[in-house]
């Protein structure tokens, strides 16, 4: 079975909420719209205090460059245009709205009847293209990359291979494995709607074999309506973490090397989205809705009912942890995200955004770290390393601030797994230093870039 070459670790799965069909989540009294919930620059409000606004409302127009506009999930009142401290612990200019009802925008098909290929009128790829980046669609697996720019193959490349990201390698999180057990066909059209954007013949759907449930069910489909889904294709792949990472899934699917930075997927010829946004573009182009909620797993040894809801985007993180039985009393730390990537949040009243994947509730003993000793020159994190880095070297060389090193030793190519902290016997917080690494490093290089073009 296919994987990925070059490093990786086998962390415990837990996928708890596996089980549990997808629920919608109640509305909150008041969701919070972060103006930046994408790479690139925040999007500008476009709403005052005491604007009323639908589902599907225009909160924040796109900004300058490399952006997306953000919608209202919701019907109300803006009750004020302020900020709020995300996930990160960072302030952020956000949009609050107080919920009254459920009035959705009347250009919107709410209904659940699929849409195929042939139920809609002929289109350019640039009009699909235009209408995916008119919804706010971002990659949806947590990178948040504007989407429509991904399906805009810079001059000179070409896509050979769509490939979509139905891994969920990390542990407990099982949105995007549900999403296919309930949504398969309309993820089928997604991909049609994908390789018409990119003009691509062949799409690969890549699904590790702890989901063979979805494997079946897609597999069976294509099989049974194969005139209707022409060149895509199932591709169960053996359980490895990180094989969501872009890189690695290209490696494990196609068996091609994306090169070091800058070099992108499309310079191999591909294009990766995951699951979720793929669902997403269907949603906008088949039923003209632009990116309101998403699927968020909340989970974790000591929760009640580890649950997959649909949320609005801008719902509170608290109210999801109240839904799946509230906040256990041995509750350590709560994660954004999985255990592997994930981040430790500030706060529960923290809202959904377009980049969340899940919410890991740890119990105190789960989340106690053990206290590191010595490296010992064991090599394992360089033997786990998916990018073929030395972790222990890069950690060393933090500690020491030798910035120059360690560039030259590629941090800026990490994709922050964290395979080797989970690897290291002697308990190293290798992925905390070379996470400070990156961004230093990252922050010279661009400060490098603005010199030579002032000179
Ligand atoms: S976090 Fe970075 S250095 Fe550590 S294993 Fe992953 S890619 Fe390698
Ligand atoms: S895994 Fe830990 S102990 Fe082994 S070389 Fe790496 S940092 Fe050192």
């Amino acid at each position: 079975m296919k994987t990925f070459h070059i490093g990786g670790v086998h962390p415990a799965e837990n996928k708890l909420s596996a089980g549990s069909p997808i629920k919608d989540a109640q509305l909150p009294k008041t969701a919070v719209f972060s103006m930046f919930q994408h790479i690139g620059a925040p999007a500008v409000p476009v709403v005052k205090r005491g604007d009323k606004v639908k589902v599907g409302t225009l909160l924040g127009e796109a900004g300058k460059g490399l952006s997306v506009p953000v919608f209202s999930s919701v019907s109300g009142t803006v009750s004020k245009v302020d900020a709020i401290v995300d996930s990160s612990g960072t302030r952020r200019a956000a949009v609050f709205v107080d919920v009254e009802g459920d009035e959705w925008e009347e250009t919107i098909d709410r209904s659940d009847k699929l849409v195929t290929m042939k139920d809609l009128p002929a289109m350019k790829a640039e009009e699909v293209v235009a209408k995916i980046k008119a919804a706010g669609i971002v990659g949806m697996g947590g990178a948040t990359f504007p989407t429509g720019i991904k399906l805009m193959p810079p001059p000179g490349t070409k896509a050979e291979a769509v490939i979509v990201n139905a891994v969920e390698c990390e542990p407990y999180l099982t949105a995007d494995h549900r999403l296919m057990l309930e949504k398969p066909e309309q993820i089928l059209v997604g991909i049609q709607l994908i390789k018409h954007a990119v003009n691509c013949s062949k799409a690969y759907i890549g699904i590790e074999n702890n989901k063979p449930d979805a494997i079946k069910l897609l597999t069976d489909l294509l099989k049974e309506k194969a005139a209707q889904y022409p060149g895509i294709e199932v591709v169960p792949l053996k359980v490895k973490y990180p094989q969501g990472g872009e890189k690695q899934l290209i490696d494990a699917v196609i068996g091609r090397q994306v090169p070091a930075p800058p070099a992108l997927p499309i310079n191999v010829g591909a294009i990766v989205q995951n699951v979720g946004t793929v669902y997403a573009i269907y949603e906008a182009v088949t039923k003209n809705k632009p990116l309101v909620d998403r699927i968020i797993t909340v989970t974790g040894k000591s929760v009640k009912q580890p649950s997959n809801f649909r949320a609005r985007i801008g719902t509170p993180m608290q109210q999801l942890i109240d839904e799946a039985g509230g906040l256990p009393e041995d509750t350590g730390k709560i994660i954004g995200g999985g255990p592997m990537m994930g981040k430790a949040l500030m706060n529960l009243e923290v809202p959904v955004t377009k980049g969340s994947s899940g919410l890991l509730i740890m119990t105190q003993q789960e989340s106690r770290r053990a206290e590191a000793s010595p490296c010992i020159r064991c090599a394992k994190c360089v033997g786990a390393c998916p990018m073929g880095l030395e972790p222990y070297l890069l950690s060393m060389l933090t500690r020491h601030k030798d910035w120059e090193t360690i560039e030259k030793n590629d941090v800026t190519s990490c994709i922050e797994c964290g395979s080797c902290s989970f690897t290291c016997p002697s308990h190293r917080p290798l992925l905390d230093d070379i996470r400070v690494a990156k961004q230093t490093v990252m922050g010279i290089i661009k400060a490098r870039h603005m010199e030579s073009i002032k000179k």
